[in-house]
């Protein structure tokens, strides 16, 4: 745990008593705060006081004797409208923030010499990959990494900072929108595409919060913007000229590319154009014979990873070798399993078009298990993929829909996950040929699972069921 001080002796209301609430309140605890909790579910408050906490009703608490709201990211900030205990904190002038800016204040307050690197990862898509690759890689490099934040183990929960301990830590625009002083060594944004524009009040909004990852960013760090699309384009040229150094990551050659990089002054590019990664126009890789890092948006990630590992000294040599050795994540384009030529790949975490957009693009071809409750827009969108799916094996309450808009390419509907997995695996098996079973379901799972995790579980299982070697995972 990373105790937070700064607070000593104070009252802090800590709202929301998920698990990075009652860890908020741990840390704060443990740097000599006191803190207040509360939560809307009687069974959290009665953990909270369980675990010796002091619980009070903010409703009707004098907000005057409190230093700062810890608001769980879970509870709006600012749309559709405040949440009561954020018009209680601004009403009596008292300061609103998250997890992300204790762990930045903890961190703050530790002497030059003892204080940790910290490397953040925000975007649309990506994080949690991005995230999980940088780690790889810095490990593999013999440093002392702690992984976490928006994605696995919550930031306050990872061990107390030491000496040349590196953090890395995937952050959302929810809890972005709670920090004012978090200033990453490196800051990353993969790439923005409209989401949780409820959240945020609109595009503008969500914008803003991601552009919080880089606000307080001092002269000797280091900004990776994704350029890929227009809106991170735009962030890069508000970002440059500012002190710090700023490096563009793109996939993709923009037209005009060298007219406009030349306006990019003092700024490096780094591309994964075609799978090979360059910097500053330099060779550094061939991302296509990394072990499991398949497709453009991949290439993407890898792109950041590497960006990032320099960034924090890592040598080139062994930044390639953590990129050509990761194992991957689980549930995202991660295989499972192989039965003869035919290879199992688990992408359970594409719950979106957009997100099975990537795998189907990653395969010429794929027999492609899909549906669940489906998302708006279905898989409209992945029309002009279709020619590329042999087959499609669907599941779920989608899997009416879902073969409606499929029209001529060959699917059958298989209802659940198993008898997709062996349907599947009989046809690829039945070409000859190396062919890949894909679940990439273009839907959420909660028609048939409690998470995208649980389906992935059951895919894994169904495809080691047909007696399929296990591709083994980290
Ligand atoms: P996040 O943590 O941002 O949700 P993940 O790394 O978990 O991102 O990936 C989620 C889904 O998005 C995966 O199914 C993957 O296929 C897709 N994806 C991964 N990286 C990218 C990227 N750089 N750009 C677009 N899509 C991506």
């Amino acid at each position: 745990m990373i105790p937070v001080p700064g607070f000593e002796g104070r009252r802090i209301a800590v709202f929301g008593l998920g698990r990075s609430g009652l860890t908020a309140a741990r840390a704060l605890k443990a740097g000599g705060a006191l803190p207040v909790l509360w939560d809307d579910s009687v069974s959290s408050r009665m953990q909270a006081e369980a675990e010796g906490f002091a619980v009070e009703d903010l409703t009707v608490a004098d907000w005057s004797g409190f230093a700062a709201l810890v608001l769980s990211p879970g509870a709006p900030l600012t749309h559709p409208k405040p949440h009561w205990t954020v018009s209680k904190a601004r009403a009596a002038g008292v300061e609103v923030i998250g997890d992300i800016e204790l762990f930045a204040r903890a961190i703050a307050a530790l002497p030059d010499t003892e204080r940790p690197k910290v490397v953040a990862i925000t975007g649309t898509n990506g994080k949690s990959t991005t995230t999980a690759l940088i780690g790889w890689v810095l490990k593999q490099a013999g440093m002392t990494v702690h992984v976490g934040g928006n994605i696995g183990i919550g930031v306050l929960a990872l061990p107390a900072p030491t000496r040349g301990a590196v953090y890395v830590i995937e952050v959302s625009s929810y809890q972005l929108d709670l920090t004012t002083s978090f200033a990453p060594d490196v800051a990353i944004l993969t790439n923005i595409s409209p989401d949780h524009l409820d959240r945020h009040g609109g595009m503008a909004g969500y914008v803003a919060a991601k552009m919080r990852i880089f606000q307080a960013q001092l002269p000797d760090s280091t900004a990776l913007v994704g350029i890929d699309d227009a809106v991170g384009l735009n962030i890069a040229e508000t970002l440059t000229g500012r002190a710090g150094r700023l490096t563009l990551v793109t996939t993709v050659k923009h037209h005009n590319w060298d007219d406009w990089r030349v306006g990019f002054e003092k700024t490096g590019a780094v591309t994964a154009i075609d799978g090979i990664l360059a910097s500053h126009g330099e060779y550094v890789c061939n991302l296509s014979i990394a072990r499991s890092l398949p497709g453009r948006h991949n290439a993407q990630n890898a792109a950041f990873a590497w960006a990032a590992a320099r960034a924090v000294g890592v040598s080139h040599e062994a930044a390639v070798q953590g990129l050509m050795t990761f194992p991957g994540l689980a549930h995202r384009m991660e295989e499972v399993g192989r039965l003869g030529r035919v290879r199992f790949v688990n992408d359970s975490k594409a719950t979106n078009a957009d997100a099975a957009r990537q795998a189907l693009s990653s395969y010429e071809r794929s027999f492609w298990i899909a549906g669940g409750r489906a998302k708006q827009g279905g898989i409209d969108d992945l029309e002009e993929l279709f020619p590329r799916v042999v087959e499609a094996f669907l599941i779920g309450e989608s899997a009416g829909p879902f073969a409606a808009r499929l029209g001529d390419t060959p699917h059958r509907i298989s209802g659940d996950m198993a008898s997709a997995v062996k349907a599947a695996a009989g046809a690829a098996a039945a070409t000859g040929r190396e062919e890949v079973v894909l679940l990439s379901p273009a839907a959420a799972s909660f028609d048939q699972y409690p998470d995208f995790e649980a389906r992935g579980e059951a895919f894994r299982a169904a495809v080691l069921n047909l007696g399929a070697t296990p591709s083994g995972h980290g």
